[in-house]
Protein backbone atom coordinates (compact mmCIF):
# COMPACT_ATOMS: atom_id res chain seq x y z
CA UNK A 1 0.00 0.00 0.00
CA UNK A 2 1.01 3.61 -0.85
CA UNK A 3 0.16 7.41 -1.09
CA UNK A 4 -1.64 9.38 1.43
CA UNK A 5 -4.19 7.84 3.31
CA UNK A 6 -7.09 10.38 4.60
CA UNK A 7 -8.72 9.64 8.20
CA UNK A 8 -12.61 10.72 7.90
CA UNK A 9 -13.71 12.37 11.07
CA UNK A 10 -16.94 13.58 11.61
CA UNK A 11 -16.64 17.41 13.15
CA UNK A 12 -19.36 19.33 14.03
CA UNK A 13 -22.08 16.63 13.18
CA UNK A 14 -25.94 17.06 14.06
CA UNK A 15 -25.34 15.00 16.96
CA UNK A 16 -22.95 17.31 18.50
CA UNK A 17 -25.27 19.92 17.67
CA UNK A 18 -28.07 18.52 19.65
CA UNK A 19 -25.46 17.68 22.25
CA UNK A 20 -24.38 21.32 22.95
CA UNK A 21 -25.13 22.67 26.59
CA UNK A 22 -27.71 25.17 26.54
CA UNK A 23 -25.73 27.57 28.12
CA UNK A 24 -28.40 29.18 30.17
CA UNK A 25 -28.07 32.97 30.36
CA UNK A 26 -28.55 33.46 34.16
CA UNK A 27 -28.52 32.04 37.99
CA UNK A 28 -32.06 30.58 38.74
CA UNK A 29 -31.53 31.68 42.30
CA UNK A 30 -30.63 35.40 41.93
CA UNK A 31 -31.23 36.00 38.67
CA UNK A 32 -27.43 37.31 38.10
CA UNK A 33 -26.35 37.28 34.34
CA UNK A 34 -23.86 34.24 33.68
CA UNK A 35 -22.59 35.07 30.09
CA UNK A 36 -21.08 31.73 28.10
CA UNK A 37 -17.55 33.33 28.86
CA UNK A 38 -18.48 33.76 32.96
CA UNK A 39 -16.02 31.84 35.11
CA UNK A 40 -18.62 31.96 37.74
CA UNK A 41 -21.11 29.79 36.14
CA UNK A 42 -21.99 26.46 38.08
CA UNK A 43 -24.42 24.04 36.44
CA UNK A 44 -25.43 20.68 38.00
CA UNK A 45 -25.97 16.82 35.29
CA UNK A 46 -29.05 18.27 34.08
CA UNK A 47 -27.43 21.93 33.23
CA UNK A 48 -29.46 23.65 35.87
CA UNK A 49 -27.47 26.91 36.18
CA UNK A 50 -26.39 28.78 39.13
CA UNK A 51 -23.39 31.48 40.23
CA UNK A 52 -20.69 30.39 42.39
CA UNK A 53 -21.68 32.71 45.10
CA UNK A 54 -25.55 30.57 45.43
CA UNK A 55 -23.80 27.39 45.28
CA UNK A 56 -21.31 28.01 47.87
CA UNK A 57 -23.91 29.79 50.27
CA UNK A 58 -27.47 29.57 49.47
CA UNK A 59 -27.38 25.84 48.04
CA UNK A 60 -24.54 24.37 49.71
CA UNK A 61 -24.02 22.41 46.03
CA UNK A 62 -27.36 21.01 46.57
CA UNK A 63 -29.60 21.82 43.29
CA UNK A 64 -32.55 22.60 44.05
CA UNK A 65 -34.30 20.94 41.18
CA UNK A 66 -32.42 17.69 41.11
CA UNK A 67 -30.45 16.94 44.35
CA UNK A 68 -27.18 17.19 42.75
CA UNK A 69 -23.52 18.51 42.90
CA UNK A 70 -22.89 21.53 40.84
CA UNK A 71 -19.45 21.69 38.34
CA UNK A 72 -18.07 24.93 36.87
CA UNK A 73 -19.39 25.50 33.51
CA UNK A 74 -17.33 24.99 30.37
CA UNK A 75 -16.87 27.99 28.04
CA UNK A 76 -17.53 27.49 24.56
CA UNK A 77 -14.85 29.02 23.07
CA UNK A 78 -15.54 32.70 21.08
CA UNK A 79 -13.22 31.64 18.21
CA UNK A 80 -13.95 29.10 15.25
CA UNK A 81 -11.23 26.97 16.40
CA UNK A 82 -13.07 23.76 14.50
CA UNK A 83 -16.03 24.01 11.67
CA UNK A 84 -18.97 25.68 13.25
CA UNK A 85 -17.76 24.83 17.23
CA UNK A 86 -18.05 28.37 18.96
CA UNK A 87 -20.37 30.50 20.93
CA UNK A 88 -21.50 32.57 17.27
CA UNK A 89 -22.67 29.65 15.62
CA UNK A 90 -23.91 27.56 18.71
CA UNK A 91 -24.97 30.35 20.87
CA UNK A 92 -26.20 30.20 24.38
CA UNK A 93 -29.67 30.15 25.44
CA UNK A 94 -31.80 33.38 25.61
CA UNK A 95 -34.19 31.51 27.78
CA UNK A 96 -33.89 32.98 31.46
CA UNK A 97 -34.68 30.38 33.54
CA UNK A 98 -36.35 30.82 37.31
CA UNK A 99 -36.49 28.67 40.80
CA UNK A 100 -39.63 26.68 40.43
CA UNK A 101 -39.66 25.71 44.40
CA UNK A 102 -40.23 28.28 46.84
CA UNK A 103 -37.76 28.96 48.77
CA UNK A 104 -38.68 27.46 52.23
CA UNK A 105 -38.95 24.25 50.02
CA UNK A 106 -35.33 24.21 48.54
CA UNK A 107 -33.91 25.77 51.82
CA UNK A 108 -35.16 22.15 53.46
CA UNK A 109 -34.35 19.86 50.56
CA UNK A 110 -30.71 21.71 50.89
CA UNK A 111 -30.58 20.76 55.01
CA UNK A 112 -31.56 17.26 53.84
CA UNK A 113 -28.90 16.82 51.48
CA UNK A 114 -26.28 18.87 52.04
CA UNK A 115 -24.41 16.30 54.41
CA UNK A 116 -24.40 13.75 51.83
CA UNK A 117 -21.40 14.07 49.21
CA UNK A 118 -22.86 13.92 45.65
CA UNK A 119 -21.34 10.87 44.85
CA UNK A 120 -24.04 9.48 47.49
CA UNK A 121 -27.33 10.76 47.32
ZN1 LIG B 1 -26.89 33.35 42.03
ZN1 LIG C 1 -30.16 19.87 38.85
Amino acid sequence: MSGVRFAMIPLGSTDETTMALQLRPNCEYCDKDLPPDSLEARICSYECTFCADCVATKIDNVCPNCGGGFAPRPIRPTNEWRPGACVVKQPPSDKRVHLKYALDDIAAHVARLRDIPPEER
